[in-house]
């Protein structure tokens, strides 16, 4: 520990001191006396600390105050907040997947700062059923006797394995051990699950007798998982769901199939390829179907299982769907964004995942021309900003070889010299980070998700300032 001199330390305030100066005060109102006193109790040592150093330069109290303030700010701002997802990746799981409509967004406020019947009949006075509020537009929607709803998909396929398969067998082709973002792997969940996982054929094909063949007295359920992020090509082989479901019904065994991203509607009419639906698995004669809420349906995290009236009620009497269930705000807004579904008409319009996922290229390309003077403008002639054709993708693991054509902004150096990486690290210091992607020398910036459009503009004159 270094001694500082004296005649510094004299020149040191003490914090009562500062306390009570105008700048302080201001701190204070906005902070709070506990948080600023710390503050600058801890500044102070580090002053000290400093001017013990040889050489140091005085104490410069608009200059200390200033850099506690700044300290404050950066360390009072919330850690989770909203960005900009320039990516090309509509539902893309790290920035939050899909982007909510409003009416959603509303219902959860008044969810949040109200009491609500979450689980109150309010015809019969007594205890109701929080899965209700959403039962009824997923089984108009689905055609499912019954739904359950839950946490996310992951926790979806693990509630009805555990329920329906307990130390017991389910048969999966080996073409459908599928992972998921790193730590969902359907072979992990089976056992997590309690269940024991019997792989039948091949990675690139499964026949219907060699699901036949693997039945035994110790099978619960034939399951079929949607290979939602990649695709076998070539010589290759699946059992049609139609078959799977009747092999299983032979054998009175369940017939269960995690669809991950679960379309309610026929994207074709969107001019999206077809991803198959939960209504469609159902009256292929599935049982029980799983799909998340917040990927192609465009509504929060959850995961929805939807099917049989007598596997449903095991699975909603599961002690582990305590540990699963949703909570108010997730439940308000998965009821806001199913009751849009009942008025398909509106749907592109009232929906933002299917807004985006679904802009003409047209229009995204006006929208770059808009931009591109402002974001040129602020980089300065270090850096070119040129218009480029893209292509964005889904996310989420939906239709992952499908693209839809889009526009943006290409950023390179005009020399040699310019580091994209610094760019990218600026752009999402901005006070709404924007994220792009770096690909072949060049920062793409997709503007397929440009909402709020003004805001991305005006903020842009922070790059200048930190260039
Ligand atoms: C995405 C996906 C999951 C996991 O769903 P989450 O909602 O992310 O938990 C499970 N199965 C399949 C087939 C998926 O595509």
């Amino acid at each position: 520990m270094l001694n500082p001199a004296p005649a510094a330390r004299r020149a040191l305030p003490a914090v009562d001191r500062l306390l009570g100066t105008e700048a302080v005060l201001a701190l204070i109102a906005q902070y709070g006396r506990t948080r600023i006193t710390a503050t600058l109790r801890a500044a102070l040592d580090a002053e000290r600390e400093r001017l013990a150093q040889d050489g140091a330069a005085p104490y410069d109290e608009t200059g200390f105050l200033q850099r506690c303030a700044a300290q404050l700010a950066c360390t009072s701002a919330p850690s989770l907040k909203p960005v900009f997802n320039l990516t090309g990746t509509v539902l893309h799981t790290n920035l939050g997947r899909a982007v909510m409509p409003e009416s959603a967004a509303k219902a959860v406020y008044a969810a949040m700062t109200r009491p609500v019947n979450l689980e109150f009949d309010l015809d019969g006075g007594a205890r109701g059923e929080r899965d209700s509020h959403v039962e009824r537009w997923l089984h108009e929607l689905t055609g499912g006797e019954k739904a359950v709803a839950v946490n996310n998909n992951a926790a979806a396929v693990y509630l009805v394995l555990n329920t329906l398969g307990l130390k017991r067998e389910v048969l999966v082709s080996r073409g459908e051990l599928i992972e998921i973002g790193g730590a969902f792997r359907i072979p992990d969940i089976m056992s997590r699950a309690g269940v024991k996982l019997v792989e039948v054929g091949t990675t690139n094909r499964t026949h219907l007798k060699d699901f036949a063949e693997a039945i035994t007295p110790r099978t619960a359920a034939i399951m079929k998982v949607h290979t939602s992020n990649y695709v076998v090509q070539g010589f290759t082989a699946a059992v049609p769901e139609a078959d799977l479901a009747t092999l299983a019904h032979q054998h009175n065994l369940p017939f269960l199939v995690d669809l991950g991203s679960g379309s309610l509607i026929n994207l074709e009419d969107y001019g999206i390829p077809h991803e198959r639906t939960p209504r469609e698995t159902l009256a292929d004669g599935a049982d029980v179907v799983t799909f998340s809420g917040d990927k192609l349906l465009g509504g929060p995290q959850a995961g929805l299982i939807v099917g049989r009236k007598d596997l449903m009620a095991c699975i909603a009497k599961n002690p582990m769907k305590r540990s699963l269930r949703l909570d108010k705000m997730t439940l308000t807004a998965l009821d806001a964004v199913l009751r849009l579904y009942l008025h398909p008409e509106k749907l592109r319009e009232e929906l933002p995942a299917l807004r985006l996922l679904t802009r003409d290229r047209d229009d995204i390309a006006a929208q770059a021309a808009r931009v591109q003077p402002a974001l040129a403008a602020a980089l300065g002639g270090h850096w070119r900003v040129e218009i480029t054709d893209c292509k964005s993708q889904i996310g989420s693991g939906a239709l992952p070889v499908d693209s839809m054509p889009s526009c943006g902004l290409a950023i390179a150096p005009a020399e040699k010299k310019g580091n994209l990486n610094k760019l990218a690290a600026a752009l999402r210091a901005l006070p709404v980070p924007v994220i792009g992607h770096i690909r072949d020398g060049t920062l793409t910036l997709d503007l397929r998700c440009l909402d709020h459009e003004d805001e991305f503009v005006t903020q842009l004159q922070h790059l200048k300032a930190s260039r």
